[in-house]
């Protein structure tokens, strides 16, 4: 006898709404279905757009104070429920219930952030220059904005477009990845019930591909918020620029280390450790590549493999990334280079691995691995090491380290991430942009940058 698997609806216009077909969701750990979410129809796209249309005019024109104070709201719910929602996670993605739990935290606190900068969004008066009474400088929400998100950090990378969008004044039609969508429909039941009007924020769940064409594609959505590979990027990008829809592209990255000669070695080990593995390798953030000057490499490698044995890394969330992480060891092998660990220890679950003597060409070199595989590569001369950082088409995130905090600095300018982090590994603060430059995106998030995507600017000019 198989097992009744509790069922999620959909969440449309502020009501739970079943649906004929239902999907499944598995825990990577163990390979098991234990819940089904609803499994949407173009239909109910049209629906979830109407609601949100119904729904914009009102929240839109709600003063911002107001809006501030619903934000808030809604940021309090979510931190009593943040418990329940990070087992979710820890569940359907199968990231170590403490990463989970640190994912809601921090997303927690972008909503709380934007709930301020909710209060924040000023209108300017500017005197007339020649003649009339002046200017009025209005920020307005854009609109109705899809959310398209992916399965590696459920929560937050609803949270970085959900909280700014209605501290805009938009409505927001989330669509999670269908790999984890239980946490991120979580968040979406939270908003409902902490008192945000009905229509304001909806979820859609069901087929990736279905979902995200009918979204790019519907008349109704004023912005398409995507994060994700470049592949469905480049498709959304290609239904929504014709319709002249505002779209913002979060894609991966391949994040360099580039240590320089001065620096601490164990903070360079600790930066290169924890964001090479962090979430099993599945981070846009992730460290790939490390520069070390050769004169260090041998005793970085010793201490990085010291750190490395005690690295415990939860499974591998979908069926293509235990296929990939196994592709790029053997292509890593075919070029020659060395491997230690990376090995596959039970199910979806596989040991950290370290790649050195990889050469241009291979892989790991070229693409984000997003995997558990740090690659380290040895350096004679730093400005070249900084043009290989640079040289493969992505630039999310980079990480320096040194002594030498001018030095550091430069370094940071001249690598062409849109974050650089210095000594350090905590990248995403909420008052500070997060962009991908280059092959990483378009647009950015967070900070007020993030929070200006979602507005459209007026001009009233009083001229008698
Ligand atoms: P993905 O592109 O496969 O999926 C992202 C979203 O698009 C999901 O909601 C999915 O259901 C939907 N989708 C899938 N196929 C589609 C199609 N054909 N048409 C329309 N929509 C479709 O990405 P993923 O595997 O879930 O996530 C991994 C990627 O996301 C990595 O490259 C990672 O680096 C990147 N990422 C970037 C950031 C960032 O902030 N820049 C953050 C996290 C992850």
């Amino acid at each position: 006898m198989t097992d009744v698997l509790p069922r999620h609806g959909l969440l449309i216009g502020g009501a739970e709404v079943m649906t004929a077909e239902w999907m499944d969701v598995t825990d990577p750990s163990t390979g098991r279905a234990f819940a089904q979410v609803g499994a949407a129809t173009v239909t109910d796209v049209d629906h979830a757009v109407g609601a949100a249309r119904a729904a914009l005019g009102a929240w839109r024109a709600t003063p911002p104070l107001e809006r501030a104070q619903a934000i808030a709201r809604f940021a309090r719910a979510l931190d009593e429920e943040a418990p329940q929602i990070a087992e979710l996670i820890h569940r359907e993605e199968g990231k170590p219930l403490g990463e989970a739990q640190m994912e809601v935290a921090r997303a927690c606190e972008v909503v709380h952030h934007f709930a301020g900068e909710a209060e924040r969004l000023t209108h300017t008066m500017l005197p007339a220059g020649s003649g009339g009474r002046g200017s009025e400088i209005r920020p307005d929400g854009i609109g109705v904005v899809a959310a398209i998100t992916p399965w590696n950090f459920p929560v937050a990378l609803v949270i970085w477009k959900l909280a700014p969008a209605l501290a805009a004044g938009c409505c927001v039609i989330v669509k999670p990845a269908q790999e984890a969508p239980l946490a991120a429909r979580a968040v979406c039941e939270v908003a409902n019930r902490s008192g945000l009007p009905a229509g304001v924020v909806s979820c859609v769940t069901g087929d990736g591909p279905t979902l995200g064409e009918a979204l790019s594609t519907h008349p109704g959505i004023d912005k398409v918020a995507f994060t994700g590979s470049r592949r469905v990027a480049e498709l959304i990008a290609a239904w929504a620029s014709p319709r002249l829809k505002a779209l913002s592209l979060e894609l991966g990255g391949h994040g360099p280390l580039v240590v320089l000669d001065d620096a601490d070695l164990d903070v360079a080990v600790d930066v290169a450790i924890s964001q090479g593995y962090a979430n099993a390798g599945q981070a846009c953030y992730s460290v790939n590549r490390v520069f070390i000057p050769r004169s260090l490499a041998s005793d970085f490698l010793e201490r990085f493999r010291r750190r490395m044995e005690q690295v415990v890394l939860g499974p591998l969330a979908t069926d293509r990334g235990v296929v990939r992480h196994h592709e790029l060891i053997a292509d890593a092998q075919a070029h020659g280079a060395t491997i230690e660990g990376g090995d596959l220890i039970e199910g979806a679950r596989f040991a950290p691995a370290l790649i050195t003597n990889a050469g241009p060409g291979t892989r790991v070199v070229e693409d984000e691995p997003f995997t558990p595989i740090v690659t380290v590569l040895a350096y004679d001369d730093l400005a070249a090491a900084i043009a290989e950082a640079n040289r493969p088409d992505y630039g999310l995130v980079g990480y320096v380290c040194g002594a030498d905090l001018r030095r550091t600095q430069d370094v940071a300018h001249a690598i062409e991430c849109g974050t650089v982090v210095i000594n350090g590994w905590r990248v995403v603060v909420p008052y500070a942009p997060y962009a991908g430059w280059r092959g990483s995106g378009i647009g950015c998030e967070l900070g007020r940058p993030g929070l200006e995507a979602f507005i459209r600017w007026q001009h009233v000019r009083t001229l008698a």
